[in-house]
């Protein structure tokens, strides 16, 4: 089957034939109908994000269940699904509480392979990873059944594919992890993937006051289509005035931070007010983080992290589509630009050129 596989950092990515073993004990082989190309994939590329190589990335996307392994109850063959990177066991001490997003057994086979240790993916004897469980850049993904969240099979599943990463840790960090209220103001550090399912989650929450940060101009227009009310351009202005300018001089209720950079991992902080809530979803920085802890005593301020927007997949992606059924979330115009597999590279240079909202690799 073909797959796109990076061998190595800061190296374009091979699309390639590679062999694929059949699924064993509780899991399952899925025909991938779409992928997103997310920049989480593009931090695999750099090294941002460690994964062992050689590795098929892709971490967004949905497709057919092919064929299961044994002791499969959770899909059958047929079955539309959204790939989730989290195979979350549903009896571990986090699943239990709700936190499926945080599983204790999720990761226990080790970054790179499926849960027993191994992968499923070769090319010459030699053993090829998958990224983030899911590695949905390949026309088959071989996932532990948890990973296949079953969905309406009247949902596009170009359209679904998104949930699978950017639209659920976007939209689930305001309505999951900051909880945000109506009426309130929010502030979001990049428009990119993540940060433009951010301003559609806080339009679905109710926020008053919804403030796009970006350096790029196209990606600000992105924002005010997906419902921002006030952009800022940050190579233009210094974002934490122009923010306290928009707020009343206090800062806005929630700042989320979408980009994974020190700077903006530290500007959150101070972008909001008193009781305020900053959260950081981007892929955290390869550096500490500095910023003075009186400002967040005094202020009484909280910092939370948002690793998957706090989903249970089981539960928020089938709530995210009936959304967008709703007419509620949008998902059509986040797709900018389709591409093919053997394209991949160039919808990286697309992504990283603030070209797209998203772009969708179909099959
Ligand atoms: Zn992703
Ligand atoms: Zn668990």
């Amino acid at each position: 089957m073909k797959a796109a596989v990076l061998y190595e950092l800061n190296h374009p990515v091979i699309v390639e034939d590679i062999e694929m073993e059949g699924p064993k004990e509780g899991e399952v082989v899925v025909k991938v109908a779409a992928t997103g190309v997310c920049h989480s994939c593009y931090h695999a590329v750099t090294g941002m994000l460690d994964t062992p190589l050689p590795v098929v990335l892709g971490d967004e996307g949905a497709g057919i269940v092919e064929e299961i392994g044994s002791g499969v109850t959770l899909v059958k063959p047929g079955d539309h699904v959204i790939l989730s990177w989290v195979p979350s066991c549903g009896h571990c001490i986090y699943c239990s509480q709700g936190y499926a997003n945080l599983c204790l057994n999720a990761r226990k086979g080790g970054r790179g392979n499926l849960l027993d240790g191994t992968t499923r993916y070769k090319k010459n004897g030699k053993s090829i990873h998958h990224f983030a469980m899911v590695a949905s850049f390949a026309e088959y993904s071989v996932i532990p059944q948890e990973c296949a969240i079953p969905i309406d099979k009247d949902i596009s599943l170009e359209k679904a594919a998104l949930v699978g990463c950017s639209v659920t840790t976007g939209v689930c960090a305001v309505i999951n992890t900051a909880e945000v209220r109506p009426g309130t103001s929010v502030v979001v550090f990049g428009a990119g993937g993540i940060g433009l399912n951010v301003i559609q989650g806080a339009v679905i929450a109710g926020a008053e006051k919804i403030i796009a940060v970006d350096l790029l101009d196209t990606k600000l227009e992105f924002a005010r289509q997906f419902g921002a009310t006030h952009t800022i351009n940050a190579s233009e202005v210094d974002p934490i005035s122009a923010i306290k300018d928009l707020t009343d001089g206090l800062g806005a209720d929630y700042a989320f931070e979408a980009i994974g950079t020190r700077t903006t991992y530290e500007q959150v902080i101070h972008a909001i007010r008193n009781r305020g809530k900053a959260i950081w979803i981007g892929a955290p920085p390869r550096e500490p983080v500095s910023f003075d802890a009186g400002v967040v005593f005094w202020g009484e301020k909280t910092v939370m992290g948002s690793n998957y927007g706090s989903a249970r997949p089981r539960y928020d992606m089938p709530r995210l589509l009936a959304l967008y059924k709703a007419g509620v979330l949008k998902l059509d115009e986040l797709i900018t630009r389709t591409y093919r597999l053997e394209e991949v590279n160039e919808a990286f240079t697309a992504m990283l050129n603030g070209e797209v909202a998203r772009g969708l690799i179909c099959f």
